[in-house]
């Protein structure tokens, strides 16, 4: 039967379920019998996968293993309170690629498990196979609780991946080691797990046994420990024995490795390298940790591109036409992408160029570096820096280590299996450092031109080529990207979409794609641009338009569902449906109340996820000449609010304040929303009129936002961010935004239709900010 493209899960507790196994298990979490009872309704089919840790009582997708088997619940029994047993037969192994949400169970997208290619002789599958077989006979014989139809099955079995999967569900072994055994590429990997295991399990029983004959009787309390320790120094020396004797490995192997290094053309040195490794390989026993690691380590190297490379298509047209049908809107970025290009094609021997597309989540950089990616014909593959604080995790581990393995870019590549292709490197302004060393350090030289032709994985050991690499960034702020990283590359800014943009984006795109991804046709689904535009005023708070797409996408998979019931066969919705389908209205329309207040300033500030309108409230008091800052800020912004301060006692006479305020007077000046943490000297002009209009009790006009440094002498100083600000204040109603006259070319840049909405007002001294802001001056 083929897979559904997505399937409630639930998951496992300290075990795991092969194809064609029948298990028993009990379910008793809430969420596992929701999953439990809706596929119950359905088709029966279930995705059974191992969680992580044994105590998560709620394993989200992350703590679950990532591949699973599908199975069917062939019989549920009630039994005491809330608890059911469930009968469930293994139908496929699948491997879980995401989630589509985890409420009221988790449901998951799954794709097949596709085995991967292994080259081996007919005689070495056979050998492997029929090895496995005598051992778990062995295994059998002294392992308790063994059943006779279990043993039936191992002998009768002929296929390799029905033999390795039924010795691994009824091998007594630890649900990791389990694990491991599902998720290895193909049968043959999983028989050789298998036969080191029961390698081992046979010795432990045989010495346990041995042990206990000898200790009987005499065994005390605190002889405990001792027999503990004999029995571990048993098993090591068994072991270590186990290394010397018995079966190296096949000749058809070392054979086969040796002629790929050999035709990979590697210089001379590194083929020296990789054929020593191979000798040591075939003087080692095969099942042997350390033969697994050296088998691993060549594996890794073979796999590596080292000569594919994808031809790149170099027509600027054809660049352009993928862009368009890719995004909408986005011109300057478009253009900017394509001038980049233009030169790549003029000037191809110019290498180590890299893009950094910054803006706030959700505007499209990470999907237009896909498209970049479509329009050059070239291999894709992403690595995630946010929050990689490990310089290994850039350049890997030294091979020696347990479970060592290549760094991310390393991986990224491989996983391209093209040596020019694109790596996007995700969030590289979350990029940390700490003790285990500075991973931007590493991705410098991943970077840098002169060095990254031979680029050294210290799991490698030998320098791979990343010069034909085109790497593109993406971050959320530029000014937190380390700056030796910042120099290096091309910094292209995305910003927030504005709502009218945001509904033609929904039309043109997004719409279309949740649609496909549902299976839904224009016959069968409709939506018109008023609920779009209530969904983007309602239900969705963002610079960019990922809860958007996320709230299309929970309509869509509404819709398909009461197609699939058979309800309906087309859905038809309006705004006036959203509330039943997403349920009441999560924003409030940001309305700007109607009264000129005394000591209230709407300010504009500039944070990660884009701009922000930001109250500032300034109170005055009789006292003794305090002043109070509040709402969680910065040293700068405090710095710049004493600055304000300093100028308004310097002109206090000409603002009709009375010269001694200061020192009879206690002002407070409050940024709401203190959970936030502000920083930045933009709000100077902002403090600085709300505190002039609290000491002379004239209100300040409420239609109108500002930003601006402040000097002492109330010059208005330039700032940044003016593009985001301006949506912000868009956004909210305001209709004069006062701006440092030193901005006044980046006015340019602001959105046409934020430019028509707002009057725009440039200042280059407190003067000019008062005049306009004061409320009937
Ligand atoms: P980011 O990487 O900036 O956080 P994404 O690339 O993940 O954002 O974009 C989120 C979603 O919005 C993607 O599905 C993307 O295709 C879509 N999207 C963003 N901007 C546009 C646009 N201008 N035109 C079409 N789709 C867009």
């Amino acid at each position: 039967m083929e897979l559904p493209p997505m399937i409630p899960l639930l998951p496992l507790r300290g075990m795991t379920v092969f194809p064609h196994m029948v298990v028993h298990f009990d379910v008793g979490r809430e969420k596992s019998v929701k999953a439990l009872e809706a596929v119950m309704k359905g088709d029966r089919r279930i995705l059974l996968a191992a969680q992580r840790d044994l105590r998560d009582d709620e394993p989200g997708i992350d703590q679950i293993y990532s591949v699973g088997t599908v199975a069917v619940i062939r019989q549920v029994l009630k039994i005491s309170g809330d608890s059911i047993r469930v009968m469930a037969e293994g139908q496929e192994r699948v491997r879980i690629t995401g989630q589509v949400s985890d409420s009221p169970f988790l449901l998951a997208t799954i794709e097949p498990f596709i085995p991967t290619k292994r080259r081996l002789s007919a005689v070495r599958g056979e050998a492997l196979v029929r090895s496995a077989v005598e051992l778990f006979n062995d295994y059998a014989s002294i392992a308790p609780k063994m059943s006779d139809e279990v043993l039936f099955n191992v002998n009768s079995e002929k296929s390799p991946e029905a033999l390795a999967d039924t010795m691994a569900q009824n091998l007594a072994v630890s649900f990791e080691q389990q694990q491991e055994i599902l998720e290895a590429g193909n049968a043959y990997s999983r028989l050789e797990l298998l036969i080191g295991l029961i390698t081992h399990e046979i010795d432990v029983l045989n010495i346990e046994r041995e042990i206990q004959g000898k200790l009987r009787g005499q065994l005390s309390k605190n002889q405990r420990d001792y027999y503990l320790r004999e029995q571990l120094k048993t098993i090591q020396e068994e072991l270590n024995e186990g290394d010397e004797t018995g079966g190296s490995v096949d000749d058809n192997d070392i054979d086969y490795y040796r002629q790929a290094i050999v035709k990979l053309e590697f210089a001379q040195d590194i083929e020296e390298k990789l054929m020593k490794e191979t000798h040591r390989l075939a003087q080692m026993h095969f099942s042997s940790p350390e033969a697994a690691v050296i088998r691993t380590y060549l594996d890794t190297v073979l796999e590596l591109p080292w000569r594919e490379r994808t031809d790149d298509r170099l027509s600027i047209k054809a660049a352009e036409r993928v862009l368009n049908t890719d995004h909408y809107g986005l011109d300057k970025v478009k253009e900017r992408i394509l001038e980049f290009l233009a030169v790549k094609q003029l000037a191809p021997e110019l290498k180590g160029q890299i893009l950094c597309l910054v803006g706030p989540p959700g505007v499209g950089k990470t999907s237009v570096g896909g498209s970049i990616a479509r329009a050059l014909n070239r291999k894709l593959s992403r690595i995630s820096l946010g929050g990689v604080r490990d310089e290994a995790d850039i350049r890997g581990h030294r091979k020696t280590y347990i479970g060592a393995m290549p760094g991310r870019v390393i991986q990224g590549v491989k996983q391209a299996g093209s040596g020019n292709c694109i790596l996007l490197l995700d969030e590289i302004d979350k990029l940390g450092a700490d003790y285990r060393g500075d991973p931007s350090a590493a991705l410098l030289e991943v970077l840098d031109p002169e060095q990254n032709h031979a680029f050294r994985d210290h799991y490698l050991e030998i320098p791979f080529d990343l010069s034909d690499v085109l790497f593109i960034a993406t971050a959320n702020r530029a000014d937190t990207i380390p700056r030796a990283l910042l120099d290096r590359m091309e910094v292209i800014e995305l910003t927030s979409y504005t709502d009218e943009e945001k509904l033609h984006i929904a039309k043109r795109h997004l719409l279309g794609k949740q649609m496909g991804r549902h299976g839904l046709d224009k016959t069968q689904f409709k939506v018109n641009d008023g609920l779009l535009r209530e969904l983007i005023a309602g239900y969705t708070k963002e610079s960019g338009v990922r809860q958007l797409e996320r709230q299309l996408a929970t309509l869509c998979r509404k819709a398909a569902k009461r197609i699939a019931d058979g309800d309906v066969t087309a859905v038809k919705l309006t705004a006036a449906d959203l509330p039943t389908l997403l349920g009441p209205r999560k924003y409030k329309p940001e309305r700007l109340p109607g009264k000129n207040e005394v000591g209230v300033v709407n300010g504009l500030a500039w944070t990660s996820v884009g701009g922000e309108l930001l109250e500032v409230e300034a109170g005055v008091v009789d006292g003794s000449g305090k002043v109070e800052l509040t709402g969680n800020l910065g040293a700068v912004m405090k710095e710049s609010a004493r600055a304000a301060l300093t100028y308004i006692r310097s002109r206090a006479d000409s603002l009709s304040i009375a010269p001694d305020f200061y020192t009879k007077k206690d002002i407070h000046v409050h940024f709401p929303e203190g959970a936030v943490p502000k920083d930045g000297p933009s709000a100077g002009i902002t403090a600085a009129v709300a505190m002039i209009s609290a000491l002379t009790g004239r209100a300040v006009r409420r239609d109108l936002a500002m930003t601006g440094e402040i000097s002492l002498r109330g010059r208005v100083l330039p700032i940044g961010g003016l593009k985001e600000k301006t949506m912000a204040a868009y956004r909210a109603g305001v209709r004069t935004v006062i701006s440092p006259a030193d901005n006044e070319s980046d006015l340019a840049e602001i959105d046409p239709t934020v430019r028509a909405a707002l009057q725009f007002v440039t200042a280059d001294h407190m003067d000019d900010v008062l005049r306009v802001a004061l409320a009937g001056a």
